[in-house]
């Protein structure tokens, strides 16, 4: 009998600024793979045009707690130390990875550390923002952060480069087009291993 499809797991990552969300939303409009992007669930509060189920599953804390305490996430983290918690939906890779899809997680690094024992074939990709001083343009030009949130958001950011060496692959997002290919072309050569 012939073997199930099985996908691969992908995950996108890098600091909060990185420019993950557009890199991610072009690699999928794209990339000729059979991508499955994997949404997240978080209690922090919708932002205006965030839609659930689409951009996030937005749960409430108990909510949260209840799935985490079933065994439904993959993994889990309290970010930034602000209370909100985010996680990846287990259901929300198995259903894609058994049908062949290859499902990108677009998650922190601790969450990616987590992953990497679990599934030690994932393929991890570092995304950079290229400079300290790009980060915080990104931050701050996308207002929607308090001065408080942005300091600790750049505070978080430069842990996190430090440790962009437990990646596979590090991507710098100089130019979107740029580093969206250089993405596809990294998964196009895990074809068929
Ligand atoms: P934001 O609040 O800006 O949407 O996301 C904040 C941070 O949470 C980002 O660095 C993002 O990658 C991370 N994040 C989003 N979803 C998940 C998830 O499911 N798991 C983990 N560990 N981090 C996540």
């Amino acid at each position: 009998m012939a073997e199930p499809p099985t996908g691969r797991l992908v995950i996108i990552s890098g600091p909060s600024g990185a420019g993950k969300s557009t890199v991610v939303r072009q690699l999928l409009a794209d990339c000729p793979l059979p991508l499955k992007l994997s949404v997240s669930a978080t209690t922090r509060q919708p932002r205006p045009a965030e839609r659930d189920g689409v951009d996030y599953h937005f749960l409430s804390k108990e909510e949260f707690i209840r799935r985490r305490e079933a065994g439904g996430f993959l993994e889990w983290m309290e970010v930034f130390g602000r209370g909100d918690f985010y996680g990846t939906l287990r259901d929300e890779t198995t259903t894609g990875l058994a049908t062949g899809k290859w499902v990108v997680l677009e998650i922190d690094i601790e969450g990616t550390l987590s992953v990497i024992p679990q599934y030690p074939e994932v393929i991890t990709i570092f995304l950079d923002p290229g400079s300290m001083e790009e980060l915080e343009r990104r931050l701050r030009h996308r207002g929607t952060e308090s001065e408080e949130s942005t300091q600790r958001r750049l505070e978080v950011a430069r842990r996190e480069m430090a440790i962009s060496d437990r990646y596979r692959y590090r991507v710098v997002n100089d130019r979107v087009d740029r580093a969206v290919q250089e993405i596809c072309d990294i998964l196009t050569s895990h074809v068929g291993d």
